[in-house]
């Protein structure tokens, strides 16, 4: 097969691990720069250039699109799926786990375990979103967040209310979450390929820290997840739309509730945590999965 992964940086280990094992298995597998490509959009012919030179024959392509560059590089992955090539995960459901609000409001559609969570656009609305979620304490986030950065934890009224109105005067959008306090710091990662969690792992934070990400100085080690977390892990990943992911949950009182879901999830913890080739079995998903012209939304 010829693969093309969308990526900005070829050194990160993700990337090269990657690359090692479609390469160990024969195939062929191209780093695109996702900011080097350009879309040439004419009735007819969806085309896609990397430097100049129309990229063609993919069979298909991993979408490794970091978040500072959500919208240009779901714009290059829209076209390869419009010409056909089969994308490891869609530029739809990318876009869907990418947006934190939404993707809250459809796992608790579908019942599964959240946090108590709360929005509003008015700071003049501070006091009731923090009572609508059991707090003070809440934890307060960005919208638009990642690593850690823009998670605040609130102890008291007052405090919640002036990083509400900071955030807000700042003009960037918040959600206000219940404190987890009983998960003491860790969350669990399950990493998910084609409808199975294939590993999981618990990252604890640095000491001091409620965050666990790894990013901010936390430690991830091997855990067993029970069934119920299994789950939730494969529930989440099937209602983004996500062949790939990492579904991150907290365990509390009531359940494992989910926090996010990274569409790009990093491989170097979740490798060195459980010893498993997990490039490999995303390599072999997409042996197994890609058919030229077998994009369900051909990026519409
Ligand atoms: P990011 O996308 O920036 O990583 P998260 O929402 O995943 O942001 O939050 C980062 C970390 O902060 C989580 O992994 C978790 O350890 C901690 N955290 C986030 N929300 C809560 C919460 N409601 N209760 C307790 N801990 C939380």
């Amino acid at each position: 097969m010829k693969i093309a992964m969308l990526a900005r940086n070829p050194n990160l280990y993700s990337h090269k691990r990657l690359k090692e094992a479609a390469e160990a298995r024969g195939h062929s597998l191209d780093i695109l720069n996702t900011t080097r490509c350009t879309v040439h959009i004419a009735s007819h012919r969806p085309e896609v250039y990397y430097d100049g030179e129309p990229c063609i024959g993919y069979d298909a392509v991993i979408p490794r699109i970091g978040a500072s560059v959500t919208n240009y590089g779901l714009a290059i992955l829209r076209q390869f799926e419009m010409r056909g090539c089969w994308p490891l995960n869609e530029s739809v459901a990318i876009g869907r786990s990418r947006d934190k609000l939404r993707s809250m409001q459809i796992f608790a559609k579908h019942g599964l375990g959240l946090p108590l969570t709360a929005y509003a656009n008015d700071p003049k609305k501070a006091e009731e979103i923090i009572r609508a979620v059991k707090g003070p304490p809440v934890v307060i986030k960005l919208l638009e967040g990642t690593q850690g950065i823009g998670v605040v934890l609130a102890d008291s009224m007052s405090s919640a209310k002036s990083v509400i109105e900071a955030f807000r005067g700042a003009n960037v959008n918040i959600l206000v979450q219940e404190f987890i306090k009983e998960a003491g710091g860790t969350d669990i990662r399950a990493l998910v390929v084609g409808g199975k969690v294939v590993a999981a792992m618990k990252r604890t934070g640095a000491p001091d820290d409620f965050r666990s990400n790894l990013h901010r100085g936390g430690s991830a080690q091997l855990i067993k997840i029970t069934p119920e977390e299994r789950s939730t892990a494969v529930r989440a990943a099937k209602r983004m739309g996500l062949n790939v992911c990492g579904v991150d949950m907290l365990r509390s009182n009531h359940g494992p509730v989910i926090m996010e879901v990274n569409s790009s999830p990093g491989l170097e913890g979740i490798e060195a945590a459980t010893g498993k080739d997990i490039a490999g079995q995303i390599i072999e998903f997409i042996e197994k999965s890609a058919k030229i012209g077998a994009t369900k939304t051909k990026g519409a």
